[in-house]
């Protein structure tokens, strides 16, 4: 009888232990291989121990972690862990130099009062929580950027884009028809009223504001469709539903602007604009469709865009500027970059 009971005891006890080890694993699913060597495993498992310790405002497993400091002085001096890349009703009070800075981006001439249109925005987009940063358990989020570059035409790296947890487009992107090569699946789609083009369900639409009137625009567009026209006709009704529109921060802009790009151009584009982003709310980030053509331009996967050089025509953005930021991130193996063809 005694013999049972220490039976049944150790097998609970074992019972329990495989549980707890099936927990960790799982919980550091990224960074345990599929083979069983104990050794390994502890060791695994102290490391990713050590990087909660270190990281512990956001929680990664993966076996490099973006936000980690110490690997490169150049990123630590630019990477500012305490910026908040999506505006809410808790972070839209604006210091004077980044709402004067915001202001002249594109010299609106009558910008209607910030405070009002803010209130105006909240009553319509979510604005008490910031559902991308929220994150309750460690992980390791995996994050594909993909631009609009020409070198996406005959990548195949579809299934490769797809495969990451979060997938970042922008502008007027397409994946209907291009599958093969950019992919089908979208969480997080960064447009401005200008390049806005109908969402899929269920896709995050990430407003990038840059001008007061791009606020309105938003609140109007999934209301009474008032605002037809900015500098050139836009949509004045969008399908988009109010509670997958988030906004990116004024102020993140201004951040991308000093720190990374060092003042360079006049403000940044959307593509350098995601990359940064992705870099505050990702943990691993992939970038696909960045690069210009042999004449230095904009050309897109999807057409020939006759605009493809405007940008350095007007020194809007500086392109190469830009793609130095980038190429230093992937050097420093804080991201990887999929050059296409
Ligand atoms: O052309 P568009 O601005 O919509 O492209 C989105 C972003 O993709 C750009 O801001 C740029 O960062 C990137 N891009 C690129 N090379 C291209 C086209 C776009 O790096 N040929």
């Amino acid at each position: 009888m005694v013999m049972m009971r220490n039976r049944n005891l150790k097998l609970l006890t074992f019972l329990i232990l495989l549980a707890s080890l099936t927990f960790l694993l799982n919980y550091t699913h990224t960074v345990v291989t599929a083979t069983w060597f104990p050794k390994h495993m502890v060791s695994e498992l102290s490391e990713s121990f050590k990087r909660l310790m270190n990281y512990p405002q956001r929680p990664c497993t993966c076996s490099r972690c973006i936000g980690e400091p110490g690997v490169s002085p150049w990123f630590d001096e630019r990477f500012n862990q305490t910026m908040q890349p999506l505006l809410t009703a808790q972070n839209a009070l604006f210091e004077e130099d980044t709402y004067s800075w915001w202001l002249k981006l594109q010299r609106e001439k009558q910008p209607q009062n910030l405070n009002d249109t803010i209130q105006e925005l909240f009553q319509v987009v979510p604005g008490s929580v910031d559902p991308m940063l929220r994150r309750g358990v460690a992980g390791c989020r995996r994050c594909a950027v993909v631009g609009n570059s020409g070198n996406l035409r005959e990548s195949q790296y579809g299934p490769h884009i797809d495969s990451h947890d979060f997938v970042l487009r922008m502008n007027r992107a397409p994946t209907t028809g291009f599958e093969a090569d950019v992919g089908s699946r979208t969480t997080h789609h960064l447009v401005y009223p200008e390049s806005f083009r109908e969402l899929g369900e269920n896709v995050s639409m990430v407003l990038v504001p840059f001008k007061t009137l791009d606020l309105q625009w938003v609140v109007s567009a999934t209301t009474k469709g008032t605002i037809s026209h900015t500098y050139v006709p836009v949509p004045s009704r969008i399908k988009v539903k109010r509670n997958q529109i988030l906004v990116y921060h004024p102020a993140f802009i201004k951040y991308v602007f000093d720190s990374w790009l060092q003042g360079h151009g006049r403000y940044p584009s959307t593509g350098i604009l995601s990359v940064i982003f992705s870099l505050h709310i990702c943990d691993e980030v992939d970038l696909y469709g960045f690069g210009a053509d042999s004449k230095g331009n904009w050309h897109h996967y999807w057409e020939n865009n006759p605009s493809a050089g405007a940008f350095r025509k007007t020194g809007v953005h500086d392109g190469d500027f830009e793609s130095n930021v980038t190429a230093t991130l992937a050097s420093i193996n804080k991201i990887r970059i999929f050059k296409g063809r």
